[in-house]
């Protein structure tokens, strides 16, 4: 199945990413999480991007999709794939389109997580991670078992530095102006499902199997 999640920063696409990534059995591809590898592991892709990405703006086009074909270009999305803050504009949208036509495959659902813009703010500056498994939590709700620590890992959790209150308006901004549209685009292809964003990350994945007529 090849899925592409759509939904404003803090809506909960990552969670959910990996969720039906490990219900569906196909890789969770999350263009944020590339490119907070490359900052991560130094290179020149990570160089370019870390400003950016400080600042809540987003990566240029043809930055962004030249990764994301690389990506594609591997054997293990040979059975389907999930997209998660890919695309994120017109331009990435329609380059997407292009890159499914030369590979001969074909989108299944574009699936929009809907919630309220009032709560977004409170989940990013309550989100927390763990640098080493990549688990997210919340401070509230979703808190691990000891304050601040990785349940997995025991190691200490981080704030993401975008997930800072000076970022988080732009990130919003950005999102509404750029990647809001989309949802008509998809819309108009017949592919898009909205699924509500509120709720226990189970129930909101339960919803999201419905809507893919997938059961559990
Ligand atoms: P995310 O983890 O999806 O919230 O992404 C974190 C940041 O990475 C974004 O605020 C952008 O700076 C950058 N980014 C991720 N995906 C894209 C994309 N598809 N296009 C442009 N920038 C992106």
């Amino acid at each position: 199945m090849i899925l592409i999640l759509l939904g404003p920063p803090g809506a909960g696409k990552g969670t959910q990413a990996k969720l039906l990534a490990s219900e569906l059995r196909v890789p969770h591809i999350s263009t944020g999480d590339m490119f907070r590898d490359h900052k991560a592991r130094g290179t020149e892709l990570g160089k370019t991007v870390d400003a950016i990405m400080a600042s809540g703006g987003l990566v240029p086009d043809d930055v962004t999709n030249a990764m994301v074909k690389d990506r594609l270009a591997r054997p293990d999305v040979g059975g389907g794939f999930i997209l998660d803050g890919y695309p994120r504009t017109a331009a990435q949208a329609a380059y997407l389109d292009q890159l499914l036509v030369a590979m001969g495959r074909k989108l299944d659902r574009a699936v929009s997580y809907e919630i309220a813009q009032e709560l977004l703010v409170d989940r990013m500056s309550g989100r927390r991670s763990c640098p080493k498994c990549g688990a997210v939590y919340h401070v509230t709700a979703n808190p691990p078992r000891q304050a601040g620590t990785c349940d997995r890992e025991g190691t200490p959790l981080v704030q993401r530095d975008d997930d800072k209150a000076e970022t988080v308006a732009r990130r919003l901004t950005e999102y509404e102006a750029k990647t809001a549209p989309l949802k008509r685009y998809y819309s108009e292809q017949g592919s898009l499902s909205e699924v509500p964003g509120t709720g226990t990350p189970d129930q909101v994945l339960a919803t999201a199997l419905r809507v893919l007529g997938r059961t559990r």
